[in-house]
């Protein structure tokens, strides 16, 4: 059996590693020139680190990451909203690791090179569309220069993001991601330790937050840490598109996040818009998704990760479910005899839980406690209690977690 997969992103390589050990032969098209180690922070939650850690990445994840141990939601004033252990420290059977996007992509990418060979990814190679026969699928290519190509393969994965032209041609009617308004300013900038040097913060409220967290040791200055951050904060109507295209590799311009933070936050482990003006390049990102998709299977093709399921950075799910969309995948392939069988047996499994997850991400995600807490004490309190009691704030987090790992996990 032969699997074509579009796109070398997280989702599409770890599908790679998990087909290989499956025994499926894979070929890899990605639009890019190179696998390059973009990005900012990223989380990855304990149910994906499992998935890694079973493929044997995890030596590799806590070189290049850290293990988060504690998350504390604030307000703007940082006073404490909830906080919560996290992974092994919470009793999980694998931690969360915050690292570097672009350390991920590369822990996976030599994975995958190390073990399906060189010649696996072809870059530079975009997917422009398919047609499935009765015995396989011929995948449509397009390179420099107007090169254009066809390979064959028994089934088609698309993991080619959230701009996926596997989904356009299955949707021709879809159109754009949808913008919800809120603007995403991301970065990554040496900073000095807070606490343990493994805590992560998310601060504010409805008008803007700001998250915090450490995602690399600084082996030249224990006392430093390469720490995230990133503003969340509403700058367009919903529905309406963005100033500029969704893409994550835009700068960011500070005169245009530091009026939601400048003088707005009172936070013992860092101001935000130092953090922000010391930071190097930091990028800007609409926070976009797209509606939940009735079907991602049809026949022999089928969509995985952002392709599938583009949700709102918050809860720490994008990477994580295009890890778990993987497993699932190579697993009903490795055990069902007629693929498109293996293909409707991953949609019927992992549709319903990622599409109540973009839901989720919606209506705040675990986020929304802070959202609550400023939306009755916008000022600051004296007892948190008070202005929601803890089983209205565990509700709003716990439910969200319940969702990203799956209910029946
Ligand atoms: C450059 C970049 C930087 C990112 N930075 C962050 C970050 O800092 N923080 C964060 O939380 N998330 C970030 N993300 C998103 C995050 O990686 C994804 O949400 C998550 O990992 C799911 O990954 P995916 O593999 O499904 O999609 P993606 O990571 O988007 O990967 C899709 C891949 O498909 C390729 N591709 C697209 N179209 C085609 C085509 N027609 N043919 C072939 N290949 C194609 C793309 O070049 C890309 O490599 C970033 C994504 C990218 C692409």
């Amino acid at each position: 059996m032969k699997a074509v997969i579009a796109g070398a992103g997280i989702g599409g390589l770890t599908a790679a590693l998990h087909l290989h050990e499956a025994g499926i032969e894979v070929e890899i098209f990605e639009r890019a020139d190179e696998v390059r180690e973009l990005g900012v922070g990223i989380n990855m939650l304990p149910h994906a680190v499992t998935v890694l850690a079973d493929l044997g990445l995890l030596p590799g994840l806590d070189a290049a990451g850290i293990r988060t141990r504690e998350l504390v939601y604030t307000n703007r004033f940082g006073q404490v909203v909830w906080q919560e252990l996290r992974g092994l420290d919470a009793g999980q059977e694998a931690p969360q690791i915050s690292i570097h996007r672009g350390k991920l992509l590369g822990v996976v990418h030599r994975a995958v090179i190390a073990r399906l060979g060189p010649d696996v990814i072809r870059t530079g190679c975009r997917v422009a569309g398919f047609e499935q026969t009765e015995d396989g699928v011929a995948v449509h290519l397009g390179g420099h220069d107007g090169w254009r190509g066809t390979a064959h393969g028994d089934l088609l994965i698309g993991a080619d993001g959230i701009h996926s032209t596997v989904r356009a041609q299955l949707y021709p009617d879809e159109g754009a991601p949808i913008w919800s308004g809120i603007m995403l300013w991301r970065g990554a900038t040496r900073w000095p330790i807070w606490r343990d040097g493994r805590t992560m913060a998310i601060a504010g409220g409805n008008f803007a937050k700001f998250v915090y967290y450490p995602i690399e040791v600084d082996h030249a200055d224990p006392n430093m840490r390469l720490t995230n951050w990133a503003v969340m904060a509403k700058v367009g109507e919903p529905g309406t598109a963005p100033v500029r295209r969704e893409d994550w590799s835009r700068s960011g311009i500070p005169g245009e996040v530091l009026p939601f933070v400048r003088d707005r936050f009172h936070l013992d482990f860092a101001d935000p818009a130092s953090i922000i003006q010391s930071t190097e390049n930091f990028y800007e990102y609409p926070n976009c998704d797209r509606e939940p998709l009735p079907r991602w299977s049809f026949g022999r093709v089928t969509l995985l990760g952002d392709a599938a399921h583009p949700m709102y950075p918050v809860g720490s799910n994008g990477a994580s479910q295009s890890i778990l969309d993987a497993r699932c995948l190579a697993g009903y392939l490795r055990t069902q005899d007629e693929i498109e069988a293996a293909l409707s047996r991953y949609d019927a499994e992992r549709r319903p839980a990622t599409s109540e997850i973009i839901l989720a991400n919606r209506r705040g995600g675990p986020e929304g406690v802070i959202d609550m807490v400023e939306a009755r004490a916008p000022d600051g309190f004296d007892d948190i209690d008070a202005v929601a009691s803890f089983e209205e704030r565990q509700a709003v987090v716990r439910g969200y977690a319940l969702l990203a790992r799956g209910r029946n996990r």
